[in-house]
């Protein structure tokens, strides 16, 4: 697979960055073995001196609509009758419906845990909340030009920095799963294909 991607470049100084640490799949991981995707804005890092990809904690609508799923997935366990209840306990999908409804509660838990009182997004390389988020142009306006200028200034310097896309360099992206914690803390890089995540 390979994508075109953003570079953003500093004018006083000629410092440049890309935006393709931002590709990959980021997840939360509880310690039940749930996990969800970890949204996530191009920000600046005070403690890594660089653009990274900064975490967008989940809003209350997204941890709302897992807490409706997972009830609705549970409602669905219910049996009406007696002998529904009796031919449920013996069959697969059953079993099947179960399991995905304890899945569903354990994703709506893992998101109301990341937004625990007092949590700030974090740098998703170094796990420092000394940063900020680096707003972009929306992709419309961004397929039209060559060449952007940002709100955001690279510190020490006095010009905004600019946005460029590559263009026709392309980058071969392999395909990587980073896994985290309910704080943002890194804990280990995963096969991407070892968990169906959402
Ligand atoms: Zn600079
Ligand atoms: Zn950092």
């Amino acid at each position: 697979m390979s994508m075109p991607y953003g570079v953003l470049a500093c004018p006083s100084c000629g410092y440049e960055a890309t935006t393709k640490g931002l590709w990959g799949l980021f997840v939360y991981r509880s310690d039940q073995g749930a996990e969800v995707h970890i949204e996530r804005h191009l920000g600046w890092c005070h403690s890594c001196h660089g653009v990274a990809a900064i975490e967008a904690l989940p809003d209350a609508g997204r941890i709302q609509a897992e807490q409706v799923e997972a009830k609705s997935r549970w409602e669905a366990l219910i049996p009406t009758t007696g002998l529904q209840r009796l031919r449920g306990l013996f069959s697969g999908s059953a079993r099947g419906l179960r399991r995905q409804a304890l899945d569903a509660l354990r994703r709506a838990d893992l998101l109301a845990a990341v937004v625990m009182p007092g949590r700030s997004p974090c740098c998703l390389d170094c796990g420092s909340t000394d940063v900020e988020v680096i707003v972009l142009p929306n992709p419309e306006s961004r397929g039209q030009m060559q060449d952007q200028g940002l709100a955001f200034r690279h510190p020490g310097c006095p010009k905004p920095m600019r946005l460029r896309e590559s263009g026709g360099t392309r980058f071969a992206m392999a395909p990587t799963k980073r896994v985290y914690d309910p704080q943002g803390r890194f804990i280990e890089h995963a096969d991407p294909r070892s968990r169906l995540v959402r």
